[in-house]
């Protein structure tokens, strides 16, 4: 038997719930926002329930359900053991009116099916119960795909189609445009005059260190949407695997190509790329606007007038803090945290090295490579212990993964590890302090 769809009106309708137990107070939700009156018909009732028939937002019949129940009613919802279920069900069939009975599909007229909610945009499920889970699957799936900015997209489509249906216009010009506009995506400047493809947006995303499962949901959506990816040096094959194979992809780091490609270049591509009304993801490792020049890249964009969304990544401290197995605070120890780069921008002066010392938390040194004697020898200089615990962590959160615990003290002995490598200083391990350098294995590396 084949389902008919439909999406339903409920707007001051009477929909009774019979079943005041907690699946009864999960259907209230949808129900109240559809602007339902809804009544409930239970002997008990959570303490939601409770609340809201109390706030006035329900009536609770605190009593048996009756057939009586069902005057004036459009929908029945029952969330209650099969026997009341089937009364329930013969009750509203004898009285022309739908009903749901929560799982138990031979007591069903219509089911649920699984939403994916944005707004005026809802996109509805059904395997007419042959596979929830698949449901379910697809519902993640779509959810991704269509994130929270299209409730407010939605929006403004209706408003750009009202304003083209007041508007004196040739109605294939109007189909045309209604087109155009819908296919275009959410944040791009829309609007019903104007013409042409609209103007694209950059998103400024963070990868997180290399892990791919470190990529946050919001990353891997707007990656999906993707037209042309930008992405720097850090990106691992993993990563990249995941750009949908419709998008352009460009490699602007520096060790891969050949000429080094400026800051000066990228920031110009982007507002190209965009401006041609792309959609550009600049991919970085880790936290794009730590250590990343996100700065310049948001002038550029702020001065060409181009609209931006960042999203934030998992920063390579926090990858290299859970490799070695340490928090980067410890409240009991201090309660600073700082983040800090051994490469500097010509002209900008040293880190005050003695402040550093007497922080009273962790340091994370991004950018080491090799200046570890160095670093070392300043921190000490500047009043840190050479007994301060350290750890240099290559490659974290990859499965090249490479850890080594030691002191600040020994950090110049401790052979060079490949990049990219950062330095943890002063966090506290949940080892005894070491005196000599220790190589952690994980289990994935190799020796070094
Ligand atoms: N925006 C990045 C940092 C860019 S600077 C972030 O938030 O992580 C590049 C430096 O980051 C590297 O030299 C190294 O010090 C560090 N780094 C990035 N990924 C790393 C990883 N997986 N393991 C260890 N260090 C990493």
């Amino acid at each position: 038997m084949t389902l008919f769809p439909l999406f339903v009106k409920l707007e001051g309708r009477r929909v009774l719930v019979v079943g005041g137990g907690p699946v009864g107070e999960s259907k209230l939700d949808a129900l109240l926002k559809a602007g339902a009156a809804v009544t409930i018909v239970a002997p008990k009732a959570t303490e939601a329930i409770r609340a809201a028939a109390k706030a006035g937002r329900v009536e609770w019949r605190i009593r048996e359900f009756r057939p009586t129940d069902l005057a004036g009613v459009t929908l029945v919802v029952a969330a209650v053991p099969a026997d009341i279920a089937k009364r329930v069900f013969i009750a509203t069939r004898a009285r022309g009116i739908l009903c749901n009975s929560v799982d138990d599909p031979d007591n069903c007229d219509f089911y649920y099916p699984a939403v994916v909610n944005r707004g005026d945009f809802q996109i509805a499920i059904s395997t007419a119960g042959q596979s929830p889970a698949l449901a379910q699957r697809l519902r993640q799936q779509l959810e991704q795909q269509f994130g929270p900015e299209y409730a407010e997209w939605i929006q403004q489509l209706g408003d750009a189609r009202r304003e083209l249906f007041a508007a004196d216009i040739d109605p294939a010009a109007r189909r045309q445009r209604l087109h155009d506009l819908a296919r275009e995506e959410p944040g791009g400047s829309g609007g019903a005059g104007g013409s042409g493809r609209a103007k694209g947006r950059v998103y400024l995303v963070g990868a997180g260190p290399g892990d791919p499962e470190l990529l946050t949901l919001k990353a891997l959506r707007i990656l999906g949407q993707a037209d042309v990816v930008l992405h720097d040096d850090l990106l691992t094959p993993e990563i990249l695997e995941l750009i949908p194979p419709g998008a352009r992809v460009e490699c602007v780091g520096k060790r891969h190509n050949e000429r080094q490609v400026t800051q000066e270049e990228i920031n110009k591509r982007l507002c190209a790329c965009a401006a041609a009304g792309q959609t550009v993801v600049r991919l970085k490792g880790g936290d794009g606007a730590i250590f990343g020049r996100a700065s310049e890249e948001m002038d550029a964009l702020r001065a060409a007038d181009i609209p931006f969304t960042i999203v934030p990544g998992v920063t390579a401290a926090s990858g290299a803090a859970a490799a070695a197995g340490v928090s980067l605070t410890d409240r009991r120890l201090g309660s600073a945290l700082a983040f800090l780069t051994a490469q500097r921008c010509k002209g900008n002066p040293p880190p005050n090295w003695k402040a550093v010392a007497e922080l009273g938390g962790a340091v994370a040194i991004y950018m080491p490579g090799g200046h570890e004697a160095t670093l070392a020898r300043e921190l000490m200089d500047g009043g840190l212990s050479s007994e301060t615990p350290c750890f240099v962590v290559s490659q974290a959160t990859r499965p090249e993964e490479q850890i080594v615990e030691t002191t600040v003290g020994e950090l110049p002995k401790v052979p060079q590890l490949p990049a990219p490598a950062l330095l943890l200083i002063g966090v506290v391990s949940a080892r005894k302090p070491q005196t000599s350098s220790k190589i952690i294995m994980n289990s994935k590396s190799k020796f070094i």
